[in-house]
Formats: C-alpha cells, sequence, structure tokens
C-alpha cells in the first residue's frame, strides 16, 4: 500500500480529505488490470473521526430537524441528479467493476429509483396508539425513531446499486450514516456521496470512508458508537460482524451469501425456461449473491434443456463492459479468476461434464467462458458451495422430493427458482424450498417493495420495503396516566 500525496476519498464531517495514515491504493479496471484512480486506505483513526462525526450529527439532530417535506424532497433530488448524471456513472460503475454497460445503466437507474422510493416513505412512517389495560386511565403509543448512527458496509458486485439500497432507507428513517464501499470498487461511492452533498444533506449525516474491509469495516463493527451495520457481502465476513458487534449489542442486518437452487419440472416450457436460467446465472458473470447456481432437472427433460442452456450459454458475447454488444463482463479481479478456475477444476475432478465453457477468454482480463457443468454429483463442491462466478452446476433427477431435499439441503437460504407449467407445482415448490426470495418461471425480477434477505446463513433480517425501514429503526412504547 503506498503513502504519499494521497488520495481524497474520505468524508468527514463534510470535509473530502487523505488517509490519516497517507495510505492510498489503486482502484483496477477488471478488463484491462489498468489503474482507474488512486483510492484512501482508512484505517481506525478515520473511523473514528467518522464516527464521532455522524454521531454529533445525529445528536445536534442535523438532519432530523429539516422538515420531513424538505427532507423528502432532498432525496428526491437526488435521484434526480443521479438520474443526470447517468452515463457518467454508467460508464464509471463499468470500469470498475467489468458489468456490461446496458446492466450499469439499468443499476444506475435502480439507483436512483431506490432514493425515491424511499423518499416517498418520509412523513409516512407511524406508529401506534392503543388502550392500556381496562379502562381509560393511560393512554399507549409508539415512536418511530432513527437508530442512530449506522455504517453501511457495500461489496462490489454492484456497487452504486447497493449504496444507494442501504443509504436511501438509512437517510429515510433518519440515521446519520458511515457509508464504507468495497476497496475494489469505490470511485463511484464517491460520485454518489458528492451527489448527496450538492442535494443537501448537511455536513455529518453522510460519511464515506474507503479502504479494505479487515481494516475499515472491522473498526466500524469494533466501534461502541455505532448502533447499526447494514452488510452485504460474504457469509465469512457475516460471522466475523456478529462476533464484532457482541461488544455493543449493535444491530445487524446481514445480506449474505447463497447457492440458488434452481428446479425444473417434466412439464417446463423450455423456451422459457433455458434464457431465464442462463439469465440467472451468468448476468455480472455469476457475481451476485441471488445467482441461480445450482440445477436440477427433471430426468425427461434434462437433456434437451441442457441443450438449450449450453447453447444459449455458449454464445454469450463476452468482453469489455464498454463494448455496447457485450453480454457477459470479467470477473472482479484476479483472487477472484483464480478461486472460479479453482473450482471449475475441482467440478471435473469430481466427475461433473463440461458442457460449455471452463477455460479463460483472452489474454488479458480476468474473463471466464459462461460454463456449464453437467451431471455434477450431488455432494461436489461445485454445488455445496458458493463460487461467485460464472458457473451452473447440474444434475438430473426422478423425484420431485429428492430434488427439494436437495434444494434445502444447503447451509444457504437466499432465493430459489422452480420452472413448470403446473400452477400448483409452481406454488408447492415455492412453499417448499426454504429461502427469501423464490421465482416461478423466471429469476432475478425484483422490487424496492419486495424484501430482500435469506434463511440459514444467507443472513438476518430484509432489505427493501417497510421491512427494510424498519431495520434501521427502533421502537419507542410511551404510556401516559390520564388521570
Ligand atoms: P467478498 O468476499 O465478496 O469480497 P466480503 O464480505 O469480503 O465479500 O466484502 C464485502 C464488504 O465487506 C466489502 O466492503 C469489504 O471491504 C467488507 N469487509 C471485508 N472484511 C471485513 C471485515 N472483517 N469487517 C467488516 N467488513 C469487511
Amino acid at each position: 500500500m503506498a503513502t504519499g500525496a494521497g488520495a481524497e476519498t474520505l468524508l468527514i464531517d463534510g470535509i473530502w480529505r487523505n488517509a490519516h495514515s497517507g495510505g492510498h491504493f489503486p482502484s483496477i479496471d477488471p478488463a484491462t488490470g489498468d489503474s482507474l484512480g488512486e483510492v484512501a486506505a482508512g484505517d481506525a483513526s478515520d473511523v473514528d473521526a467518522a464516527v464521532r462525526s455522524a454521531r454529533a450529527a445525529f445528536d445536534e439532530r442535523r438532519w432530523l430537524s429539516i422538515p420531513y417535506p424538505q427532507r423528502a424532497k432532498i432525496l428526491f433530488d437526488i435521484a434526480d441528479r443521479i438520474e443526470a448524471a447517468a452515463d457518467e456513472l454508467a460508464v464509471a460503475e463499468v470500469r470498475e467493476n467489468g458489468m456490461p454497460v446496458a446492466m450499469a445503466r439499468a443499476t444506475i437507474a435502480n439507483g436512483a429509483q431506490a432514493f425515491r422510493y424511499f423518499g416517498g416513505w418520509i412523513g409516512k412512517i407511524h406508529g401506534q396508539t392503543g388502550e392500556i389495560g381496562a379502562g381509560d386511565a393511560f393512554h399507549g403509543f409508539t415512536l418511530k425513531e432513527p437508530v442512530g448512527v449506522a455504517a453501511l458496509i457495500v461489496p462490489w458486485n454492484g456497487p452504486f446499486m447497493l449504496a444507494c439500497h442501504k443509504l436511501a432507507p438509512a437517510l429515510a428513517a433518519g440515521c446519520t450514516v458511515i457509508l464504507k464501499p468495497a476497496e475494489d470498487t469505490s470511485l463511484n461511492t464517491i460520485r454518489l456521496a458528492r451527489i448527496v452533498e450538492a442535494a443537501g444533506v448537511p455536513a455529518g449525516v453522510l460519511n464515506v470512508i474507503t479502504g479494505l474491509g479487515s481494516v475499515v469495516g472491522q473498526a466500524l463493527a469494533d466501534h461502541p458508537d455505532v448502533d447499526k451495520i447494514s452488510f452485504t457481502g460474504s457469509t465469512a465476513t457475516g460471522r466475523r460482524l456478529i462476533e464484532a458487534s457482541a461488544g455493543n449489542f449493535k444491530r445487524l442486518s446481514l445480506e449474505l451469501g447463497g447457492k440458488s437452487p434452481v428446479i425444473v419440472l417434466d412439464d417446463a416450457d423450455i423456451d422459457m425456461a433455458a434464457p431465464a436460467i442462463v439469465g440467472g446465472i451468468m448476468s455480472n458473470s455469476g457475481q451476485a449473491c441471488h445467482s441461480g447456481s445450482r440445477l436440477y432437472a427433471q430426468r425427461g427433460i434434462y437433456d434437451r434443456l441442457m441443450a438449450a442452456v449450453a447453447d444459449i450459454a455458449s454464445k454469450l458475447v463476452v468482453g469489455n463492459g464498454l463494448d455496447e454488444a457485450t453480454q457477459m463482463g470479467p470477473v472482479i479481479s484476479q483472487v477472484q479468476f483464480d478461486r472460479v478456475m479453482t473450482y471449475i477444476d475441482s467440478g471435473v475432478a469430481e466427475g461433473a461434464e463440461v458442457a460449455t465453457g471452463g477455460r479463460r477468454r483472452g489474454g488479458s482480463g480476468f474473463f471466464i467462458e459462461p460454463t456449464i457443468l453437467s451431471h455434477a454429483p450431488a455432494d461436489a463442491r461445485v454445488v455445496r458451495e458458493e463460487i461467485f462466478g460464472p458457473v451452473l452446476s447440474a444434475m438430473p433427477f426422478d423425484d420431485l422430493d429428492w430434488a427439494i431435499r436437495q434444494a434445502n439441503a444447503s447451509r444457504y437460504g437466499l432465493a430459489g427458482a422452480v420452472y413448470t407449467t403446473s400452477l400448483s407445482k409452481a406454488h408447492q415448490v415455492a412453499r417448499a424450498i426454504r429461502a427469501g426470495t423464490i421465482w416461478i418461471n423466471t429469476h432475478r425480477p425484483t422490487d424496492f417493495w419486495t424484501p430482500f434477505g435469506g434463511y440459514k446463513e444467507s443472513g438476518w433480517g430484509r432489505e427493501g420495503g417497510a421491512e427494510g425501514l424498519d431495520a434501521f429503526m427502533e421502537t419507542k412504547s410511551v404510556i401516559a396516566r390520564l388521570h
């Protein structure tokens, strides 16, 4: 990690600064390996300054004392400003993350919309009122109050959009915030923060600390004055956050890993299922927590489905995301590239057949061919473990109960999908899979009101909708004696 001139990517109490240590590191374009610019390597002292800033802003009610129509207007203004800068933000997102530019445009638009959705909640957050005991001697009601200082820890796989998905409800709830982007994708978060400042969010309400997760993220989790952590990332890091948060019983929202099963019945519509299955795994090069990475297809449809899936996957245009024709970009880094290739090798070693892909694409950048592994043994690592790459592991089944048992034989429970033309089977499977989101004859659509999160080791709590907003609030019961 270099020191020297530094990089002013820390926002603390309204001032952009270098890391206290002067340390910084480059942000790398995964399609070329080139540096896109320097990012400040914050440490525990920077985190402490940011937490003090957020705490002061919260205690002085710098955000909440703004009348609620004005607060809502600021969130709507953030959405407008994101849209006005959408082209530039989309290109920047591609250069940091590698995703195809069409997808980047959609994620920037989605990020803007998050501020409209949650801005619309401001002024509509109410407690309840009710009777206390028998008679009319008391009056009782509840207040919804912001949880306080919230640390938002964001991953690299949808950096701009996922930052918006956390920041918009946190601000709508009235929290003050420390935003920590992933080390691989910090630069577009800086642009988002500048937009938020320009829209009139007061100094100290939003603070940004860039740097390594093991340093900055860990310091946020350890800090006694952080009230809440909203985290999206790996299950391993989620476990670390649980341990670190025990110190002051931080509220935790954890959106973690997944190994989402896809069950296809004999009666499925292949023309509908095959492209949706490929999109469900290859989108963002398989780097999505909800990727449909395990395919269980009934024996009567297996060969035809696999032929269709392999055909579509093999024809995906893989390349630099800035090229409009690209349908799948690189994986995020050399580390991720090596990890995915090791998994592919392990799948083959454990007996899976390569139906398509399996190799590196091109001489530079971190490109991997869309890979379909057929006849994967049910207990192979590629079937059990989250790969976070463009790799689908498929196997046939005879008995639906067996497929459902396999689908649930996972420590994860984030999402799942079922493809069938039978209405009743679709709903039976949707109920039987233990996961937070189930898609029927599709994969991936969600909306801001559909709570998203996991069963089991896929996390705690839900993002989105009223539940997502509630995760940034405490409830206070007030009981008054009337006479
Ligand atoms: P991935 O393995 O997909 O990169 P991580 O869980 O490591 O997922 O990263 C998600 C986010 O968590 C990133 O912002 C990263 O910097 C951060 N992070 C990594 N390690 C820690 C940690 N020990 N404590 C808090 N945050 C961390």
